[in-house]
């Protein structure tokens, strides 16, 4: 078969939103997925996990990682929630770094308005400055400011990183959101799709039953075990709750950790932190299936896991 010559080749990869709470994040993520989002993410105004999205187009495929709002770092759970949210920088292909205007009115200044970029987003900026991956600065909420206010914001901006791109937009009304979608799609490597085309309603559940056991590992056990954890949801059998419109959910997940020693501080004391990070999951599942949840929890030494593809595959992802 002749290859077709001139047409753009397919891209594929991971893009993290960034952000600070409240800027519209997963308003952006719920327009570009459509309604697909709310099947991944029950409650999507209280985004605490790393909720994944994938956008499958002909030419693209952009899998996004919606981070929990960045706080400032300031005692176990804000630091936890910083690392959260930024620990998915090494694992993307691009940052999608959105922002509000941060316009307030300022008689002395000769626009009428100033800047303000405030202490969070500075630590952010050096954050993703440190992080080296091309980052497209979104000016969100656009449609709250007059058109001749976007230029003081941009100038404030443009040199607190060197930006792929700086991109004005409003998630809410759906204005440049399709272009900004294209710039993404710049930024990834070529390659084919990573994930099958109905991923959501396949994974949806299981994937977020996966993410509430790694977050309570991560929580449980402090920083004693790295991001590189993965946990599988092997079996999900709702049998019972199907024939009885409420029964029960059995679930079966392996944890992988890359070294005995992390296996060993998963499972603690005569079994101890594994209970705990057990029932703590469940009680979050069963809130989010809404039914009771039997949940077993298995944990195994598989180094290497976190290779891309291997880990794409046994989640279940590769097509
Ligand atoms: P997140 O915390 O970053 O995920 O922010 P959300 O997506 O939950 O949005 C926070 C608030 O900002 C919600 O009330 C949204 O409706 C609102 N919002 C998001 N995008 C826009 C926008 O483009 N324009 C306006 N006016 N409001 C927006
Ligand atoms: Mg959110």
């Amino acid at each position: 078969m002749a290859k077709k010559r001139n047409a753009a080749p397919h891209r594929s990869g991971f893009c993290a939103i960034i952000g600070r709470p409240n800027v519209g994040k997963s308003t952006l993520l719920n327009r570009v997925l459509g309604e697909k989002l709310s099947i991944v993410s029950p409650k999507p105004q209280t985004t605490r996990n790393r909720v994944l999205g994938v956008l499958t187009r002909p030419d693209l495929q952009v899998a996004f990682l919606d981070t929990p709002g960045i706080h400032r770092a300031r005692g176990g759970l804000n630091r936890f929630m910083v690392d959260q949210a930024l620990g998915a920088l090494p694992e993307v292909d691009c940052v999608l770094y959105l922002i509000e205007p941060g316009l307030v009115r300022d008689a002395a200044a000769p626009s009428g308005v100033r800047v303000e970029i405030g202490e969070v987003n500075q630590f952010i900026v050096e954050k993703l400055r440190d992080a080296g991956k091309p980052v497209i600065l979104g000016i969100n909420k656009i449609d709250t400011l007059p058109r001749h206010e976007l230029l003081p914001v941009i100038e404030a901006w443009k040199d607190a990183l060197p930006f792929a791109a700086i991109f004005p937009l409003s998630a809410l009304k759906g204005e440049g959101v399709e272009a900004l979608v294209d710039l993404i799609g710049e930024q990834l490597p070529e390659g084919p799709a990573l994930f099958p085309e109905d991923v959501f309603t396949d994974v949806a559940e299981r994937f977020l039953v996966s993410e509430f056991v790694r977050e309570q590992i991560l929580r449980s056990t402090r920083q004693e075990v790295p991001y590189s954890t993965a946990v599988v949801v092997e079996s999900f059998d709702e049998a019972e709750r199907e024939r009885e419109g409420r029964g029960l959910v059995r679930i079966f997940s392996r944890i992988y950790v890359e070294r005995d020693s992390q296996k060993a501080i998963i499972i603690g004391k005569r079994g101890e932190m594994l209970k705990k990070i057990g029932t703590a999951s469940r009680l979050e599942i069963e809130r989010l299936l809404g039914c009771k949840v039997f949940l077993s929890l298995e944990v195994t030494v598989e180094p290497r896991w976190s290779e891309r593809e291997d880990a794409l595959r046994r989640l279940g992802y590769s097509s």
